[in-house]
């Protein structure tokens, strides 16, 4: 399971990643990585953009984790919007010294977006907090803020302590057991994420042939589920909407009764002629998905230095959408009510929620990742966060 500490700068996110190693060490499910290791997280290229991200891992009884920790808060709105490092679940550090802050709010806002469904709160600093209302008090704002923001803020356990005791061996009390507790409210609280075999069916249309005496090939990458041959699917995109029977399957060269996600196949359609089909629809498990024409995303534009555009941009900007195999001309807006919406602009750099109209339907649902482009780079990276039409 992928996790990651989220939340506001210096709030102890690193601290408290090494503390989880340095506990987990001594029960034997983890190498202790200390704060420096962390904090010099590598330079990683994603999509064309420059993210800077730790990753570690550790065991707990039943569990394998892989741990996220990023230096700064652009790092992490980068790496949710690109998925990076995927995120199944999520700690979020908060310190009592401070409560919520901006970046608090900002983190949460984006875990919902990417579709984290649980969070485990850690309120951090506890040794130097003198007054416990004051713990009572982050608590409950901590409880309204999840709630806010689309999470269970009244189940979700919120664990005090310090990272700072643990990784220095001090203060058990608040230290140690307090790692011991948040590790065991992960294994109990967050759920495991569902294995792509158990999704329903997407195959991502690629190519298109025509096989004398067979019929057409669909070619493509199975992304998601299993299919089987003589399965009921749907073709979708592009102003088509088509039910048929998966009447072969191949895989090189060879005929299959199956195929499952991350395979290369070429799926046999009943009835269906090569004109009716094109690169970027996709084959799916009938009623699985929607095709879409106007949906909201989160998008990260980049830098300069990132190759992406040296200007501004304003709402209906027009750059090519890249998902899956997929590549149509999109116009982007402000949501409906935003003021001043056609003298706001969108710099590089920014995140930045925006709604998507494309100039043909696609095949997609909220998750979904994307690229734009624009004359042959990569100038903004997305995630479906909801759809509108
Ligand atoms: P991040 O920016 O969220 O990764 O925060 P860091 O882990 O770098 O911590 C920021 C500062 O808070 C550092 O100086 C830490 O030593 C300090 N810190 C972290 N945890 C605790 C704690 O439990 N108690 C105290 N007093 N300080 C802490
Ligand atoms: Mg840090």
């Amino acid at each position: 399971m992928n996790i990651g500490t989220i939340g506001h700068v210096d709030h102890g996110k690193t601290t408290l990643t090494a503390a989880i190693t340095k506990v987990l060490s001594e029960r034997g499910g983890a190498k202790f990585t200390d704060y420096a290791e962390i904090d010099k997280a590598p330079e990683e290229k994603a999509r064309g953009i420059t993210i800077n991200s730790s990753h570690v891992e550790y065991e707990t009884d039943n569990r394998h984790y892989g741990h996220i920790d990023c230096p700064g808060h652009a790092d992490y709105i980068k790496n949710m919007i690109t998925g990076a490092a995927q995120m199944d679940g999520g700690i979020i550090v908060v310190s009592a010294t401070d409560g919520q802050m901006p970046q608090t709010r900002e983190h949460l806002l984006l875990a919902r977006q990417i579709g984290v469904k649980k969070l485990v709160v850690f309120i951090n600093k506890v040794d130097v907090i003198t007054d416990p209302e004051m713990l009572e008090l982050v608590d409950m704002e901590m409880r309204d803020l999840l709630t806010t923001y689309n999470f269970d803020g009244e189940n979700t356990p919120v664990i005090m302590g310090s990272a700072l005791s643990a990784l220095e061996g001090k203060n058990p009390e608040i230290g140690v057991d307090k790692i011991n507790e948040l590790v065991k409210a992960c294994d109990e609280w967050l759920d495991l994420p569902p294995r792509d075999l158990e999704k329903p069916f997407i195959l991502s249309i690629e190519d298109v042939f025509t096989v004398p005496g067979r019929g057409t090939v669909v070619v493509g990458r199975a992304e998601r589920g299993v299919c089987r041959k003589g399965d009921e699917v749907e073709i979708l995109g592009y102003g088509t909407k088509l039910k048929t029977t998966l009447t072969g399957i191949e895989m090189f060269h060879k005929e299959l009764e199956r195929a499952e996600a991350g395979d290369n196949m070429g799926a046999l359609l009943r009835g269906i002629k090569k004109e009716q089909i094109r690169r970027g629809q996709v084959i799916i498990a009938p009623g699985s998905m929607k095709s879409v024409k106007k949906f909201q995303a989160q998008l990260y534009i980049l830098t300069k230095d990132e190759g992406g555009r040296y200007t501004p941009f304003m709402q209906h900007y027009r750059p090519q959408l890249f998902l899956r195999t997929a590549d149509i001309t999109i116009g982007l807006s402000w949501p409906e009510g935003t003021a001043d919406a056609d003298d706001k602009m969108v710099m590089p750099g920014d995140n930045v929620e925006m709604v998507c109209s494309p100039v043909h339907d696609v095949a997609l649902e909220p998750g979904m990742r994307f690229t734009l482009r624009e004359g042959g780079k990569t100038v903004g990276t997305g995630i479906v966060t909801k759809v509108l039409e």
